[in-house]
């Protein structure tokens, strides 16, 4: 743990215009944290970010505590899950094909199955396979027949 922080002091912070973990100048505290601090590198101003983006404090708590446990238990359906999410994030599932082996799909595309639900297919196999993402994991299907 970083600190103690001190005002003008110098503290390891994310820089959201730089994008890198540079040196900034503490101007306020917050209890025992700084509030706002400025890049010393471009001179921007923003509130102290101690974290990469998309790493919140407490998961950094969680991967502490995580690795004083022992190595972090696998959970696979989970990451399965949360990369679904990430591939459906910004696609329409109303624009799905309706899966069909006749069919022909790409990487990329949003296929909707009958028993599977809506998935997307995430890499072309061979002429007649391709793998699709569904939110219970992937599965490879024919298509192009
Ligand atoms: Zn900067």
């Amino acid at each position: 743990m970083a600190g103690p922080f001190k005002i003008a002091g110098t503290v390891e912070a994310w820089c959201g215009r730089c994008k890198l973990m540079l040196h900034h100048t503490i101007e306020t505290l917050e209890g025992n944290v700084p509030g706002r601090v400025h890049c010393n590198t471009c001179k921007s101003q923003h509130a102290y970010k101690p974290y990469l983006p998309g790493e919140s404090p407490r998961d950094v708590k969680r991967r502490e505590r995580d690795g004083e446990r022992g190595p972090r238990t696998a959970q696979p359906g989970k990451a399965k899950a949360s990369h679904y999410d990430e591939l459906m994030r910004g696609r329409d599932s109303s624009l799905a094909q309706p899966y069909s082996p006749k069919a022909r799909f790409a990487a990329g595309d949003v296929v909707r199955h009958p028993t599977f639900g809506v998935g997307v297919a995430t890499a072309l196999k061979d002429a007649t396979k391709i793998e699709i993402l569904f939110p219970d994991g992937p599965r490879v299907l024919i298509h192009g027949r």
